[in-house]
């Protein structure tokens, strides 16, 4: 019985990671996300149902467009499969309403940081998107509200004085407004120690992304950091992570 309520949850996952990657293509683009329906961003062919089968359909047609034979970006089976397996790991750990706002953020945060790292944008809508529903989740969970209100606040404070900072040294902007106000959303559904860790993770991984990069090509050494994509994947893993702490009872 488990492992048929698993395979539902990853079903389920899929399909809605299928629907992010609309979400990753069209909303940057300023396509609307309901109409038309999935096309071929090359040949632009309507895709048919039954060849719009979430990762199935990438395995069968060896990653290629069905129509025109060209390779599909391998970003849309990993938005498909992460997204199945975050939906078996949320309803299988958390409580109904955790479980549901696990899925809605974790959703959320990869579609940004799939957009940031092409765009170097974080849509404002997507914020809004985050803060509705973490605003509903905590009226009705009162005993969270204070941490998230510090975390939201200790966020967004600490990544402003060190984009200040590096504005004063670097005479550059480092970050955008967009990673500041992800930052809050961030720290709101963190709490105020676990999104200290998660912006200090973050700067080490883009410091190292920054160093690789420097180190290809000198010309890239001036590139904008897509800190997004950063942050939003480690602040999924600390939360997920964050489980087991407080189950040990620390
Ligand atoms: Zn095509």
């Amino acid at each position: 019985m488990w492992v048929f309520q698993l395979s539902l949850l990853f079903i389920t996952g899929i399909i809605i990671g299928s629907f992010l990657n609309v979400i990753i293509y069209r909303l940057p683009n300023n396509v609307s996300i309901v109409t038309p329906r999935s096309y071929c961003p090359h040949c632009r062919k309507t895709i048919p149902f039954y060849r719009n089968i979430p990762l199935l359909s990438f395995l069968f047609q060896k990653g290629r467009c069905a129509e025109c034979r060209v390779k599909i970006s391998f970003r849309y089976p990993v938005v498909e499969l992460l997204t199945g397996v975050l939906w078996m790991w949320a309803f299988s750990v958390y409580p109904l309403p955790k479980a549901l706002l696990f899925v809605w953020m974790s959703g959320i945060l990869t579609v940004i940081a799939f957009i940031d790292a092409k765009h170097f944008t974080v849509p404002l809508s997507l914020i809004v998107a985050m803060f509705a529903v973490l605003f509903i989740y905590n009226i009705s969970e009162p005993t969270m509200v204070t941490d998230s209100i510090i975390g939201g606040i200790v966020g967004t404070t600490y990544l402003g004085l060190v984009l200040g900072l590096t504005w004063l040294l670097f005479k550059k902007q480092t970050m955008g407004f967009g990673d500041l106000q992800l930052v809050f959303i961030c720290g709101i559904w963190l709490g105020a120690i676990q999104v200290l860790l998660m912006i200090f993770m973050s700067s080490i991984i883009a410091l190292f992304y920054w160093g690789f990069i420097s180190f290809r090509s000198a010309t890239q050494r001036n590139q904008r950091l897509p800190f997004a994509s950063f942050i939003a994947p480690v602040t999924i893993i600390i939360y997920a992570i964050g489980f087991e702490f407080t189950s040990l009872g620390l």
